[in-house]
């Protein structure tokens, strides 16, 4: 349980987000993605928390996923929100905590929004299953690696700059195949693909990166050779503890425009919220989220207070389905109480269902995250 003056911290500092949100986002209103995202940036929404707003007393950790939410609060497309905390969460937090002092000048500029990184783990043949990947980096006499393969439904991929990329450096199946690097995605042989039409999270750009033959400096090797999935164990943890962070300011500002429309929308000669399953609906509603922001910030506080991201793996998980499923059932309950106008542009109660449902497979599709849980309480189940 969070403490009531840190509680105070974190509402401070949403709403002090929120604000500066609002008005770099009037500013920007209409362009795309990458100027949105530069305006995010240079309001100091992202890195500079108010001195007054009780961010300073949080815990790193807990503020940036207050800064999320307060993003998000703002009215931040949710593509562009999901964007900013998986760069956040599922790769600045991890790689600084590996590369040390080295990190932000390996990482470049982030914080002026001039270098946007992405996560390629991903490939046609297969997202789940990491070491079926075919990727490969073959090592050259200078201590060099040569990248050659595909990166397939990457966030972000057609317009970033820095690219986390895990690729095979050894033929077999084994744990130690895989090595990770930071890719220059301006170098000679890398091809950004354009944007994949897709029907979630519509507002980021997904794609995919081809590798011809891509001369990397021995110094972009992250870690070690084969340690590529203690590295990806490492991202996911974090991923799965905090990405849908990005879901909690979205869901309130739902929540609030749902109280509103059922307390005031007329039906059978009374006001639609006097319907006792129209208010357990807005009651099922106010407890996936109440519930999705306890466990996120309950991950935030544990990572703050220096448990090691590792050991609370499975605890990720378990927040990872429970938020994806409470997001998905919310936004459903929120689009039957909407009745048509959920279906409708622009009516103010346009609902979506396909992001919250995309939830259930990033970061780690949710059957095979019940089924690593199920393997650590004791079960004989293998993938
Ligand atoms: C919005 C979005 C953003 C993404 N961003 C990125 C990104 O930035 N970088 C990146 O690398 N990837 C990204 N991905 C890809 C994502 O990581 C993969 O979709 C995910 O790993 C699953 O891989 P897959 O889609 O190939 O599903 P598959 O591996 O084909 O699995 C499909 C489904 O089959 C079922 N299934 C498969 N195997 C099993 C099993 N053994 N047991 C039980 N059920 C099983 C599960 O229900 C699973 O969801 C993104 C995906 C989405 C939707």
């Amino acid at each position: 349980m969070t403490p009531g003056s840190a509680r105070t911290d974190i509402e401070d500092t949403v709403a002090h987000t929120a604000r500066l949100a609002e008005s770099a986002l009037a500013d920007a209103e209409g362009a795309d993605f990458r100027t949105r995202w530069k305006g995010l940036t240079a309001r100091g929404v992202w890195d500079a928390p108010a001195p007054d707003s009780g961010a300073g007393r949080l815990g790193p950790v807990t503020r940036s996923v207050a800064t999320v939410e307060g993003i998000g609060r703002a009215g931040t497309a949710a593509g562009l929100c999901y964007a900013m905390a998986s760069q956040r969460f599922g790769i600045q937090f991890p790689l600084l905590s590996v590369l040390g002092e080295d990190g932000p000048r390996r990482l470049g500029d982030t914080g002026s929004g001039d270098v946007l990184l992405c996560h390629a783990l991903t490939e046609e043949s297969g997202g789940s299953d990491p070491l079926s990947m075919s990727t490969r980096a073959e090592l050259q006499q200078d201590g060099g690696y040569l990248l050659t393969g595909t990166k397939s439904f990457v966030t972000a991929a057609p317009v970033a700059d820095v690219a986390l990329v895990f690729a095979r450096t050894a033929a077999e199946r084994s744990p130690f195949a895989l090595s990770a690097f930071l890719v220059d995605l301006h170098s000679p042989g890398v091809e950004q693909s354009t944007p994949f039409p897709k029907t979630a999270l519509t507002d980021v750009p997904m794609g995919s990166i081809t590798f011809h033959g891509v001369r990397l400096a021995p110094d972009r090797m992250v870690g070690e050779e084969g340690a590529g999935l203690g590295l990806l164990t490492l991202t996911t943890a974090w991923e799965r503890a905090l990405l849908l962070s990005y879901a909690l300011g979205p869901m309130r500002r739902v929540l609030d425009r749902t109280v509103e429309w059922s307390a005031t929308r007329q039906h059978f000669g009374r006001r639609m919220g006097a319907s006792h399953i129209v208010a357990a609906r807005v009651a099922d509603m106010a407890l996936a989220l109440y519930r999705s922001r306890e466990l996120v910030y309950r991950m935030a506080a544990r990572l703050d207070a220096g448990e090691r991201p590792r050991q609370l793996a499975s605890d990720a998980a378990l927040t990872k389905i429970s938020v994806a499923e409470d997001f998905l059932l919310f936004s459903q309950q929120a689009a039957r109480l909407g009745g048509v106008r959920s279906f409708i542009e622009d009516s103010g109660l346009t609902a979506d269902l396909i992001s919250p449902m995309a939830a259930s497979t990033y970061a780690g599709p949710n059957d095979l995250l019940r089924i690593t849980v199920a393997r650590e309480l004791g079960l004989p189940v293998e993938n």
